[in-house]
């Protein structure tokens, strides 16, 4: 800030500045808070092959996301433009995530990449995540430590820096200093792994498990020695990502396996519901340990065939009744309702019906009471238990899908026993308020 003559310049500083953050081991609910905080406010988010897709939701549209996902032999973006790319941005004063697997200090070369920001004078921050050393055991319910199996843990890379010359891994001094061994790897490594172990003194009967995308819903875990394990992991194809839990807690997998045996773990299921619905019952189905893939078959959008709403809402007199069949109804209809400078207010003096108990919590957060509800929710249901007489010389409207079925409009228009047409009067059923349209 310069001062001159009472005339004050500010000058703004935008300093950019790099985060490193954990993005945890897959599960997309392993992200912490504070990492959730730094995506939804980063310009950039750089981000590697093991980090869920899924978490770059959180991530704010006008965001540029960079991949530079590196698999085994092959590095797509080089550690040096990594390196270059991070500095680059900061120094244009963008706030940038750099999203790495697990905790980005646990083999993550997120040390190579902070001393580059040191280097070049850039700001930076850490934020550690859950790493897959410890999360991927869990998941498979192997605990590290245990009062009687356990007191130490090493976690080891199986990856040698190949410029290296001979192995920067004490195996002789590992092979028996600690109860239990997580080895991080190329799976190809594992019988050389194996086999130094044995060499170095640790009996060949230790419990061993191999897990393969450890807290994913396709999560695989092979358990034998270390003298069968690498021959069982190649019978059992397992494949990248995958970590060694060598030592005698690995025994307490059989009893432990919380994740493994969820009813719906080891099942994908596709689901089909329109976008706005699939969320809810993708969580719940993966909490029962399911995989989901979305592929939805239907969308939502204003019905074609609703000309006739203009003169509902025009027309002075209401319906006597506005029956709503699904949760979505209420929404669409008060934006239908819009561009005739009108309101949910508008339903005052109606009473409303609903299909089932989700449409009738959408009605009522909408704050409208709803008088009637089935006891058994389907067009069926509603007509069962719809008081006869009640709908007799009265009009009624419809507020359904396009293309549903017309079960119910035909039973309401016996039920008020009245001719079609909104304007005769009687009832004025199926101005739609969405139409739901196949989307192949
Ligand atoms: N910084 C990361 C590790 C990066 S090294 C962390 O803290 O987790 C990459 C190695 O981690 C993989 O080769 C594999 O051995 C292990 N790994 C990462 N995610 C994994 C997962 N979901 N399941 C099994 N192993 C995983």
């Amino acid at each position: 800030m310069s001062v001159k003559n009472g005339d004050v310049s500010i000058v703004r500083m935008t300093r950019g500045i790099v985060y490193l953050v954990g993005a945890g081991p897959g599960d997309p609910k392993l992200l912490t808070l504070r990492g959730q905080e730094l995506l939804r406010e980063a310009d950039v988010v750089v981000y590697d092959r093991l980090v869920s897709p899924r978490l770059l939701k959180w991530c704010p549209s006008k965001a540029k996301l960079v991949y530079v996902g590196k698999e085994t032999k092959k590095h797509t973006v080089s550690q040096a433009s990594i390196n270059a790319l991070l500095i680059q941005e900061a120094k244009a004063g963008r706030k940038v995530v750099r999203l790495k697997g697990g905790d980005p200090f646990v083999f993550g070369r997120g040390s190579e990449e902070a001393l580059a920001l040191a280097k070049a004078n850039v700001a930076f921050e850490v934020v550690p995540g859950v790493t897959s050393a410890t999360a991927v055991p869990a998941y498979a319910g192997i605990p590290l430590t245990d009062r009687a199996l356990s007191s130490s843990v090493a976690i080891i890379t199986g990856y040698e820096d190949p410029t290296k010359s001979g192995s920067a891994i004490r195996w002789e001094q590992l092979a028996t200093a600690c109860d239990t061994l997580v080895c991080l790897m190329g799976v190809a490594a594992l019988p050389g792994i194996a086999l130094r172990l044995i060499q170095h003194g640790r009996s060949a009967k230790t419990p061993c498990a191999v897990i393969e995308w450890g807290t994913h819903p396709r999560q695989r875990t092979v358990v034998g020695t270390l003298q069968s394990i690498a021959a069982q992991a190649t019978r059992a194809v397992i494949r990248p990502p995958a970590i060694l839990v060598v030592g005698d807690v690995v025994r307490l997998h059989e009893r432990l396996d919380w994740f493994g045996t969820k009813p719906l773990f080891g099942k994908r299921i596709l689901v089909t519901r329109a976008a706005e619905k699939a969320l809810a019952l993708s969580e719940q189905l993966e909490a029962l340990g399911a995989e989901v893939e979305h592929l939805p078959a239907i969308e939502l959008m204003p019905a074609h065939r609703n000309g006739g709403l203009r003169g509902i809402v025009k027309n002075t007199s209401k319906p006597d009744w506005v029956f709503f069949t699904s949760p979505e109804g209420i929404g669409w209809f008060a934006r239908m309702l819009k561009p005739y400078h009108k309101d949910v207010r508008w339903l005052s003096g109606c009473h409303i019906g609903a299909i089932g108990p989700k449409t009738a919590a959408a009605i009522e957060e909408a704050g409208v009471h709803v008088d009637f509800m089935p006891t058994r929710f389907s067009q069926e249901g509603m007509l069962e238990d719809f008081p006869r007489r009640v709908l007799s010389g009265k009009r009624a409207l419809l507020l359904s899908a396009e293309e549903s079925r017309d079960v119910l409009e035909a039973g309401l228009r016996q039920l008020a026993d009245a001719p079609p047409t909104p304007t005769s009067g009687m009832v004025s059923a199926a101005a739609s308020a969405i139409a739901v349209s196949p989307l192949t």
